[in-house]
């Protein structure tokens, strides 16, 4: 069977920052012949609740900033990444919350040091790595557009 690697929340698990999911049951009726393999580095890293973060551009690299202690939290999150991909090498796609600095695909917020928007179609550390991969990528949102011809 195919595999799928797809952001936790979308299957219901409650691991967004506040303790809720992003559960869509329009995403998996369209993944029924793939083999779903959840992910959630945030969960594992920071644990659930936690404080919110977004990616900023810090020049030479994008970072994943928490929004209340301004602590780089990209180290662990690209070591959850690697590690999730070592274990899972044959992926065909790769499914990702939209807008997460974790898991979005193109569609994630970056923001300058000034906090001051900069871009709306950003790549979240997961998706990022996802993507060097040659894994074929997609955003929930996007994916679901797709198959629907909508
Ligand atoms: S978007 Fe990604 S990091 Fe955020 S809760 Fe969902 S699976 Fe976890």
């Amino acid at each position: 069977m195919k595999k799928v690697a797809i952001s936790a929340c979308l299957l219901g698990s409650k691991c967004r920052y506040d303790g809720s999911d992003n559960y869509d049951p329009k995403i998996l009726g369209l993944l029924e012949c793939y083999e779903l393999v959840p992910f959630c580095p945030e969960d594992f890293c920071y644990g659930t609740p936690r404080p919110t973060m977004d990616l900023i551009d810090k020049g030479r690299e994008i970072k994943v900033i928490s929004n209340l202690t301004q602590a780089d939290l990209t180290p662990p999150i690209k070591e959850y990444a690697k590690a999730f991909f070592n274990m899972n090498k044959d992926l065909e796609l790769f499914i990702g919350k939209d807008r997460s600095p974790s898991c979005g695909v193109c569609s994630s917020k970056v923001y300058n040091i000034n906090k001051e928007l900069i871009s709306t179609s950003g790549s979240g550390v997961m998706a990022q790595m996802a993507k060097s991969l040659d894994i074929d990528c997609f955003d929930a949102e996007e994916y679901l557009k797709l198959k629907k011809g909508i």
